[in-house]
């Protein structure tokens, strides 16, 4: 294959004012970083290709892609709660879309690729650093078995940016999605008063998404929409809630239709467990912690309905009550969602397969009342959020005697011994036999996450040239839930000097 040639679905579904047609700033002097091979393979691109001259412009948009118009999307969004009426990909080009061998369309998009009319203040370029980071973090996320965008190439294109910490070498990251329509590009249409466009954003996402709506009457469509996506953001948010994920900016503009992970700024996964434990250094106030992010995806999906309110029904008191009516219920598919990540992270049911027919139980309110207990006393220790739950798995809640792992958490203390109890007292009325328990919980409960001080001397070393750590990092984070080779995969910091205390975008 020497050349590729993508077709672009945005400019056909969209009305001219949510896109503009912009190419890549030529990059001085492009140098092949990272290639994920497997994502290649899957979306049917040789890697032999990828790594060739040829293939510059796929990862740093030095072209030429024949018969491609990269666009970059108009969007709004709310940031930090306030309103914003116009954002869009001030950095980022959509290069159009390749089918997988599953047969699903996905987006590749540029992010770093130059300035675009949606830059305002920016300078379109992204730096090293974050652009290593969201690879390493959203290749996690998907070995992880979570939806997410992912990550294909990582280029630096020999620039030198001036960020935050001094100098950064400037990178291109190549994106892979399911598309990149985002709550926030309702929120463009919204703003403006343009119905057809939010009916055209809409057809899209029906089209890509929910494609067994399509017959349905416009108003269905809509409804229908708004009702998948309250149901995919719940089931992500339980997800990221159960291996300790913060996402750190979920503002309405990264949020996706898809129900995909978007968009790894100041993102992280959690070592010692607070609840509302915060990572991003602009969060100051705590909106995006831990424990909020359940709370925060209803706010943003009210904003969604908001944008949709034309569409569902001429009649504003009536549309109102049909939003009302999806979004009510946002918090009972949520709590179903967790309730059963957290029964599944205690082994008393089976993460993927929802009922076990041997146990015939389904999650209960009152496994995840014992698991909410759990983490209180993971909380009072600041105990790893990921260590625990493995060390959990290895004893035997049978014979209190053997539970040493669990003590090197949580210490030893009457109230953990009384969970104890309650926990084999459970396990037995189910009837669970020993190997089930630890197999189910060992596919809840990842060994194996992106650790920020890991994912900081990754990048640390990139910056200074070398490869290596990052590409042992993204080894390992291949088989989350089975014990790496390496049991430094599964240190805490070492040191209190060594937590880093908040990730950048
Ligand atoms: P984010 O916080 O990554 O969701 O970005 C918010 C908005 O800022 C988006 O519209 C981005 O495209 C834009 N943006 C972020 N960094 C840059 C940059 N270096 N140059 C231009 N636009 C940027
Ligand atoms: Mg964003
Ligand atoms: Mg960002």
């Amino acid at each position: 294959m020497t050349q590729f040639t993508l077709d672009n679905r945005y400019p056909d579904a969209l009305p001219a004012t949510g896109y503009a047609h912009c190419d890549p700033a030529p990059a001085p002097a492009p140098a092949l970083l990272l290639v994920n091979e497997p994502l290649a393979e899957a979306l049917n691109i040789a890697p032999s290709w990828l790594q060739g001259a040829d293939a510059a412009a796929l990862w740093t948009g030095n072209g030429p892609l024949a018969g491609t118009r990269p666009v970059a999307l108009a969007y709004a969004g709310h940031q930090f709660g306030q309103p914003v009426p116009q954002l869009g990909d001030g950095r980022a080009l959509i290069l159009g879309q390749v089918t997988t061998r599953d047969g699903a369309v996905v987006d590749l998009q540029l992010k770093g690729s130059g300035r675009t009319p949606f830059s305002r203040g920016g300078d379109g370029q992204a730096a090293l650093g974050p652009v290593l980071r969201e690879y390493i973090d959203s290749e996690a996320m998907h070995a992880l078995g979570i939806p997410t965008t992912r990550a294909l190439t990582v280029a630096t294109t020999g620039a030198t940016l001036e960020r935050q910490f001094g100098p950064e070498p400037g990178a291109v990251l190549t994106r892979v999605a399911a598309s990149h329509l985002r709550f926030g590009s309702f929120e463009y249409f919204a703003h403006r008063g343009d119905t057809d466009g939010l009916q055209a954003l809409v057809d899209m996402a029906i089209d890509w998404h929910d494609p067994d709506w399509r017959d349905a009457s416009a108003s269905e469509r809509a409804a229908a929409l708004l009702d998948r996506v309250v149901e995919r953001t719940a089931a992500l948010i339980s997800e990221w809630l159960r291996v300790g994920f913060i996402h750190g900016v979920m503002n309405t503009d990264n949020m996706t239709l898809s129900g995909e992970t978007l968009d790894y700024g100041p993102c992280a996964f959690m070592d010692g467990f607070r609840p509302d434990r915060v990572y991003s250094s602009i969060d100051v106030r705590g909106r995006y912690a831990w424990n909020q992010q359940p709370r925060i995806g209803h706010w943003n999906l009210t904003r969604l309905a908001e944008c949709l309110l034309p569409l569902l029904d001429p009649d504003e008191a009536s549309a109102t009550q049909r939003a009302e009516r999806i979004l009510a219920t946002y918090p009972g598919r949520f709590e179903a969602h967790y309730n059963r990540a957290l029964s599944a992270k205690l082994g008393l049911t089976d993460l993927r397969g929802g009922t076990d027919p041997a146990v015939g139980e389904e999650a209960t309110g009152e496994d995840a009342e014992l698991a909410e207990r759990f983490l209180g006393l993971m909380a009072r220790h600041e105990a790893d959020f990921t260590n625990t739950w493995r060390a959990l798995a290895t004893d035997r809640p049978d014979s209190p005697g053997q539970c040493r792992a669990m003590g090197e958490w949580l210490g030893d203390d009457d109230a953990l011994a009384q969970w104890m109890d309650d926990y084999a007292t459970r396990l037995q009325a189910v009837g669970i036999a020993e190997s089930t328990r630890q197999s189910r919980m060992n596919h809840a409960n990842p060994a194996v996450i992106p650790r920020n001080h890991q994912v900081e001397a990754a990048l640390d070393a990139a910056r200074q040239g070398d490869m290596a750590p990052a590409r042992q990092l993204i080894d390992a984070l291949q088989s989350p839930y089975h014990p790496p080779p390496s049991a430094a995969w599964l240190q805490r910091p070492p040191s209190l000097a060594e937590v880093v205390p908040a990730t950048f975008c």
